[in-house]
């Protein structure tokens, strides 16, 4: 079997974010048998709309690793650690919303930090680029922050004394429990080798696909990020003649 996981923004999304320009490549992907993971710091909402338009049905990764979201009755084994959520399995990795809120409300002031807790549809629309329908399901955060706009680098600190983790990503950076993209790939993959012998992929394009290009048996990276173990495409339809 083969699993492929895939970064979102800046990789399989440009800066419209449309899902219509990758759709041929993931729809060539699916014709040659990848299992196809998102992997992604992009909410369960955001990745639930981009899974309806590009007909994916395979598990999916959130919030920078922060939790792995199942369609039930995929894998026909024993999860370990997963509940029920709205129809799905949630193996929760990363602290709870509302701890990274509490924490960034205290620094708010000090370090003029804005973030989707404390801005308006508008703003977030205004900050991201996102259009007002995925800006709002952005905003339906469950485990991280997004740190549009601070002050100061300290702020990075003083985040991270509160026990938390921040992270540079295609755009911003994001605040989570301690996570990354690598953990819950790997968590995913143990799953994966209980129905057979498994290869892996990773493709992104950020400081945190890092981890996840780690994991994998096979790394590719899009755009200007170099890793030595990460072959460096120019885009994802490269991707499809090094496969
Ligand atoms: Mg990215």
């Amino acid at each position: 079997m083969k699993l492929i996981f895939l970064d979102l923004d800046k990789t399989l999304l440009g800066d419209d974010y449309s899902p219509q320009p990758a759709a041929p490549i993931l729809n060539k992907l699916k014709e040659k048998g990848f299992v196809i993971v998102f992997n992604s710091s992009k909410t369960r909402f955001e990745q639930e709309f981009y899974r309806k338009a590009w007909k994916i049905d395979d598990p999916f990764i959130v919030e920078n690793g922060s939790g792995i979201y199942i369609p039930i009755g995929y894998f026909d084994f024993e999860i370990p650690k997963a509940e029920q959520a709205d129809g799905l399995l949630r193996v929760k990795l990363g602290v709870e919303y509302s701890r990274i809120l509490e924490t960034l409300r205290r620094l708010e002031k000090s370090f003029e930090l804005k973030y989707y807790g404390n801005s308006t549809l508008h703003e977030v629309m205004a900050f991201t680029g996102l259009p007002s329908h995925l800006a709002e399901l952005a905003k339906r955060r469950e485990f991280s922050e997004t740190l549009f706009r601070f002050e100061c680098a300290d702020v990075i600190q003083a985040i991270e004394r509160n026990g938390l983790k921040v992270t540079k990503g295609s755009r911003f950076y994001t605040v989570t429990g301690h996570v990354d993209k690598g953990i819950a790939a790997s968590r995913l993959i143990e799953l994966f080798r209980k129905l057979g012998d498994v290869e892996t992929y990773g493709v992104g394009d950020g400081e945190n696909d890092i981890p996840l290009f780690e994991v994998v048996d096979y790394a590719f990276v899009v755009g200007e990020l170099r890793h030595p173990k990460a072959v460096p495409i120019n885009d994802v339809s490269e991707l499809l003649r090094r496969l």
